[in-house]
């Protein structure tokens, strides 16, 4: 996601400094900026002070953020989520520069209330496995409306939805990168539980141009960009097979613990506040995906054959 927003920006003709330790990030997503005058990329971990130069804007983007990624990053994932987004908002601060934070629909944890308006506090279980985002994405957004609050800092929150595209890692263990990667394989899709959990996927396009928007309104609290679009786990895995015309069959593999039964944004806010909405249903998504993920499953089984 931060490659394509720094794309965006980018194309708006601003210019871009992209921080990164690449915990889960890949340089080969920058691989098209390398010339660019206007784009410099530090390889930095947030949860250091930062010292590359003054802004007018400063995204905060950091964080591991599929299950698999925080799951095995999880000291990490609450070090960037605390101590990186402290050093981030002093950034933003010392510069006068306005700050974003992307949050996330963990915020709302397993929800209680379907779907999820943005005044919905959540339902988190603090000590789960997933705890370590969650919790984390909690913390940065309290520690954003603290520094607006004593510190004057001019924020704004996205709270993103399950989004997917091009760039994702075909490994990063989420549902639409493993289906792609086993439906090109020929592979089982694994669905866990039984399939019946929902999620609301917005494509990468959408979910940038309304990170934009956002940034560019004065809107201080959290706004959810995501596409209301809601399928099943199931019915997510057919449209996929479809796509890809693979012959995998789908198997089933148990649900991970505190895996939220459902999922959909309510954008009425997005929709009026900043006249955005999603353009990109999932299958079309999908097909704009494709191309990318056949590419990066052949290039996974050149340089690991047999393993990847
Ligand atoms: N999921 C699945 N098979 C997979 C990966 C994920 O059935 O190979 C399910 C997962 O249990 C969850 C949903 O797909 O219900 C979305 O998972 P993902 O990791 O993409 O993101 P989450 O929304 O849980 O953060």
């Amino acid at each position: 996601m931060g490659s394509h927003l720094c794309d965006a920006l980018l194309g708006e003709g601003h210019s871009v400094v992209a921080a990164d330790n690449l915990l889960t990030g890949r340089l080969d997503n920058i691989a098209h900026l390398k010339n660019d005058r206007r784009f410099e990329f530090v390889q930095q971990d947030v949860c250091f002070p930062l010292d590359c130069g003054r802004f007018d804007f400063v995204f905060h983007f950091a964080s591991p953020a599929s299950p698999v990624d925080y799951a095995e990053h999880g000291i990490e994932t609450l070090r960037v989520g605390s101590l990186g987004t402290f050093n981030v908002l002093e950034t933003a601060k010392q510069s006068g520069a306005v700050f974003l934070l992307a949050s996330t629909s963990e915020c709302y944890g397993d929800p209680l209330e379907h779907p999820q308006r943005e005044t919905y506090w959540g339902h988190v279980n603090p000590i789960g496995p997933r705890s370590v985002y969650d919790e984390a994405k909690r913390f940065a957004e309290a520690a954003t409306m603290a520094y607006r609050r004593y510190h004057k800092v001019d924020t704004r929150i996205v709270r993103i939805f399950n989004t997917y595209g091009s760039r994702m890692q075909v490994n990063d263990g989420r549902v639409i990168p493993n289906f792609m990667r086993q439906a090109l394989r020929g592979e089982d899709l694994t669905v866990y539980g039984d399939g019946t959990q929902t999620r609301s996927f917005c494509y990468v396009s959408d979910e940038v141009d309304g990170i934009v928007r956002l940034s560019r309104s004065q809107e201080a609290l959290p706004v959810n960009i995501g596409n209301p679009n809601e399928f099943t786990i199931l019915e997510c895995a057919r449209q996929v097979l479809e796509i890809t015309g693979s012959k995998s069959k789908i198997c089933y593999e148990p649900l991970p613990k505190d895996d939220p039964k459902q999922r959909q944004p309510d954008i009425t806010k997005a929709r009026t506040l900043l006249g955005w909405e999603p353009k990109i249903e999932l299958v079309a998504g999908l097909q704009l995906s494709l191309e990318y993920f056949q590419q990066e499953v052949a290039r996974l089984a050149a340089v690991t054959p047999g393993r990847d």
